[in-house]
């Protein structure tokens, strides 16, 4: 059993970034766009649930709007029907769980020897951008 950390925000409802302390609606879209990680590799490394979005309470909820708004294209065309090819089957033999297994540990130990840019990395990169 994993024992995930949960997420820190802020009082106003935000996540707050592990890397730099600031707070964003969309951690993980910061988290990528800002210090050039995935939202994957960023979960492992501060052992945040990889299955659970982290963003604000009010993202989450205009979100499930917009499926259920959807719902027949989102979850009927797209998943149960569309779905319906690529779904697990019981007794296949060309994936199994030892082998998930190992690739997601080769994943895992290449995103910890990935650098991650700090805030201090941020900023040395804009200030040599805008000395050029
Ligand atoms: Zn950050």
């Amino acid at each position: 059993m994993n024992n995930y950390l949960e997420p820190k925000f802020n009082t106003k409802g935000q996540p707050i970034c592990e890397i730099c302390g600031l707070a964003y609606d969309k951690l993980l879209q910061h988290v990528s766009m800002g210090h050039g990680i995935s939202a994957f590799d960023y979960k492992r490394r501060f052992n945040l649930n990889p299955r659970q979005g982290i963003q604000t309470a009010k993202l989450t909820t205009q979100a499930r709007k917009r499926v259920k708004r959807n719902f027949k294209t989102v979850v009927l065309d797209n998943l149960i029907v569309k779905g319906r090819d690529t779904r697990f089957k019981k007794g296949n033999q060309h994936t199994d769980i030892e082998k998930v297994r190992m690739a997601m540990k080769k994943r895992w130990e290449a995103a910890k020897q990935q650098k991650i840019k700090t805030k201090a990395d941020i900023v040395h990169d804009l200030i040599s951008k805008l000395g050029r």
